[in-house]
């Protein structure tokens, strides 16, 4: 039993700036004490907010979480600070591995020696490590003939990417063949990433390698175990990226390299500094400390040599990359009262050179830029478009020409790689992005909203934001909820939240699985436990019909729609609905309450962007183009279009892309890696506690929040290690639990709980031992 807590006990307090220091008790009052802290400060605070320290805990931390001896969030915290200070960047928590990100090259992390000696050693006989769980996943499939997949999640910058290589690679070592020239499927496997980052990677202020698209990479396997074949699926492309970028970011990495090429493309796309382009100028990033860009453009191409993309295709791949930064520096002027024409000389040239680029007839690209067809039952008309909407059409050319140029890269890898069609066995590796909330899509907004800026800004907490000007002047603004920043919260992040939904119903089910067969083997009665997860939500979103997506198709079908109009659609039609709130005052807003949190989306764009919609004219124009590659692109209207009146809708699109991933997913035995970022600078060395507990606090997986909508809290207590209980509390007078102190003084404050107290007695747990373990899982589960 742990120690009461007197003068003289070693206890951890909060603090502001380090989330939890640890300190000496001086004396207690009744039901405070008063603390002296290791820097200095003298503390008073209520007895039942301090935590007692583990003065025999190691200096070198443990390597499994479940092995501390408290298991409290400042334990918890300090032993993976404790590790990150020793580069263990790795630590197990039960079978979960949590990965700090070194922001350091660790080299002898991964080498082959190392490989060799987590082959077929059992979880937890060596250090905690990524191969270790590649290597349970991969003998589980060999031994049980089952799929299994490792899912891999952190917020961006903690690396998701690097972990799914590190995965790639231990199983093309695993699964790999002896003879060299048998190893043509690993190796494109392999090679596949940085023609992938390359495409779809750029610079951001959370990563300088951040991937815009989500990936799910399925590799399969033969009856022996050797790899037989791989498909890479992804996930919505971040497509504005190509024509809008804002300080300090990037545009997607290939428009440096190939800006960075050998004098002779240089010359043949016409291209020079990346400063003298639109579509990169928006930002004064160009480089990127310790890359090389000239270098990355020829490993690029060495790598599509690999995967198999011929030579000529890369020449059409490049001139289409240089096209679309031509097409940026197509500007135009009024003419007469809504006319628009090219600005000037310059513009004249750009639209010169990205017609030859693209193949197309020069005045041909001009009038599909600047003017629309109207039909009217008579004739067709050419309109005019003003200089703002011919630019809105040259933007929406470019991007989509980026975003089937991305599908091809994507599809050819695929094809080259080969899909086996005997596999019975795959080990799928899932590298997505996480929820979006509004605490970290706002830092964006806050860049765009800092009138004197330049500057970068980094959210510290809900309202405070640290703005870093050029010089390096750091500066705190405090903001009010609610500002003009929400605006970012569209349906990207709409598309986002609804992936981790989904993500976190399939942790659920997994986990509730798992606990059942647990209390099974211990014989405690579980029949009063109901099976409560994020339904709600899910058929909030997706439901068919009467889901928000369902309401959007519905909209966007009906010509007179607005915005306004489908807000007011999901007003009425959710006026009831739990999950979902309208703002007060709002008229295109709306609330949905997700299981890491509420989310206010902004329904401005909403349409637009389900509208996957490719404007007739430019259509025509690139079907007709004379590179059989951009042609092929754009394949004729009639094959490939839905009936006129139709549209086809992303929204829906990609309900089905997550149903099919979540059908593999489902088939699969999961593991679990959860990326940590230990500080927004992108330093080695450093561990920021808030920050670190902010993200352990809210990840995929935080079973006690997600419900509380339920009117239950559902949560995983890990009571003497071995012993599972669920605890389902009524919570229909709870308010919004933010953490998971608040989550256990709100348990405590119900009385008189029957199932609460059963399950303790069957499990021979005291409260104490409650309080620590709850908050323990509610941290980790
Ligand atoms: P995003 O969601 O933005 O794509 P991510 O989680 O995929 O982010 P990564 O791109 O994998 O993040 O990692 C960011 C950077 O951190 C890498 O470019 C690399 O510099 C560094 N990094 C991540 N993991 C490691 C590692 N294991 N060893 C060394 N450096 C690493
Ligand atoms: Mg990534």
């Amino acid at each position: 039993m742990p120690q009461e807590i007197t003068a003289g006990s070693h206890v951890w307090v909060e603090d502001q700036e380090l989330a939890w220091v640890d300190g000496v008790v001086t004396s207690v009052n009744g039901n405070e004490a008063e603390v002296e802290t290791i820097n200095g400060n003298q503390v008073t605070t209520k007895l039942s907010k301090l935590y007692p320290k583990d003065m025999e805990a190691p200096d070198t931390g443990v390597d499994d979480m479940t092995k501390l001896s408290y298991l409290h969030e400042p334990a918890v915290l300090h032993n993976l600070a404790t590790r990150y200070g020793i580069k263990e960047i790795y630590t197990y928590c039960g079978n979960i591995l949590i990965a700090i990100n070194p922001f350091q090259a660790l080299s002898h992390l991964y080498d082959t020696e190392l490989m060799d000696s987590y082959k077929g050693a059992q979880l937890g006989d060596r250090s905690p490590h990524v191969f270790a769980i590649t290597d349970v996943a991969y003998r589980a499939m060999n031994n049980e003939g089952k799929s299994n997949s490792i899912l891999v999640s952190g917020e961006s910058g903690a690396g998701k990417t690097e972990t799914t290589k590190m995965i790639m690679r231990y199983l093309a070592y695993l699964g790999g063949h002896a003879a060299a020239e048998a190893r043509t499927v690993e190796r494109k496997v392999l090679e596949s990433n940085p023609v992938l980052e390359a495409f779809g990677n750029a610079k951001t202020v959370r990563n300088n390698n951040s991937s815009r698209f989500g990936k799910f990479v399925e590799i399969q396997f033969d009856g022996r175990g050797q790899i037989s074949g791989a498909a890479i699926r992804t996930y919505l492309l971040e497509k504005s990226r190509v024509c809008q970028i804002s300080e300090p970011e990037r545009n997607y990495h290939c428009f440096y390299l190939l800006c960075a090429a050998p004098p002779k493309e240089i010359e043949k796309y016409k291209l020079g500094d990346p400063k003298s382009f639109h579509y990169l100028n928006q930002s004064s990033c160009y480089e990127l400390v310790g890359v090389d860009d000239s270098h990355d453009y020829l490993a690029t191409k060495k790598a599509m040599d690999i995967v198999g993309i011929s030579v000529e295709e890369q020449d059409a791949i490049f001139r289409i990359v240089a096209a679309i930064l031509h097409l940026g520096n197509i500007a135009f002027a009024l003419e007469g009262e809504d006319s628009s024409v090219l600005e000037d000389e310059k513009a004249k040239f750009h639209l010169q050179v990205a017609a030859e680029l693209l193949m197309c007839d020069l005045e041909a690209l001009e009038t599909a830029l600047c003017k629309r067809n109207m039909v009217t039952p008579e004739e067709v008309i050419k309109r005019s478009l003003d200089p703002l909407g011919a630019a809105i059409s040259r933007d929406g050319l470019a991007k989509t020409i980026y975003a089937r140029l991305f599908d091809w890269l994507v599809k050819k890898i695929n094809v080259s790689i080969g899909q086996d069609p005997d596999s019975k066995c795959l080990i799928g590796v899932l590298d997505i992005y996480g929820f979006e909330s509004f605490k970290t899509s706002r830092s964006y907004a806050f860049t765009a909203l800092l009138d004197d800026g330049p500057y970068s800004a980094l959210e510290l907490g809900p309202c405070v934001v640290k703005c870093t000007s050029l010089k390096g002047y750091e500066e705190l603004l405090l903001f009010e909820a609610n500002t003009k920043c929400l605006a970012e919260i569209g349906f990207e992040q709409f598309c986002i939240n609804f992936t981790n939904e989904k993500l976190q119903q399939h942790f659920n089910q997994h986990v509730f699985k798992m606990e059942q067969s647990v209390y099974q083997e211990e014989e405690i009665d579980w029949s009063y436990i109901d099976f409560v997860d994020n339904q709600d939500v899910l058929d909030l979103i997706e439901k068919k019909p009467g889901g928000i997506i369902s309401l959007l198709d519905e909209t966007c079908m009906f010509p007179k729609s607005t915005h306004e109009t489908f807000a007011q659609k999901l007003y009425q039609t959710f006026k009831d609905h739990k999950r979902f709130v309208k703002p007060k005052l709002a008229r295109t807003e709306f609330t949905i309450v997700h299981y890491a949190g509420e989310v206010q989306y902004q329904c401005d764009q909403f349409l637009d962007k389900n509208k996957d919609y490719i404007v007739p004219e430019h259509q025509e124009l690139l079907s007709t183009s004379k590179c059989s590659f951009i042609a092929s692109l754009f394949p004729s209207l009639n094959a490939e279009t839905p009936k006129s009146g139709k549209f086809s809708s992303i929204g829906s699109r990609f309900k089905l892309q997550l149903q099919q991933l979540m059908d593999i997913l489902n088939s699969t035995e999961p593991h679990y890696i959860r990326c940590i970022k230990p500080n927004s600078d992108l330093r080695p060395e450093i561990f920021e506690n808030v920050s670190v507990l902010q993200q352990l606090r809210s990840g995929v997986s935080i079973l006690g929040i997600a419900s509380q909508y339920h009117n239950y809290l559902f949560v995983n207590l890990n009571g003497k290690r071995k012993t599972y209980a669920y605890f389902i509390l009524d919570l229909k007078d709870a308010v919004w639990l933010s953490s998971a102190y608040e989550v256990i003084a709100f348990i405590f404050s119900v009385e008189e709980n029957v199932a609460c107290k059963s399950i303790m007695e069957k499990v021979g747990l005291s409260n104490y031992q409650v309080i620590q373990e709850l908050s323990f899982s509610i941290l980790f589960l």
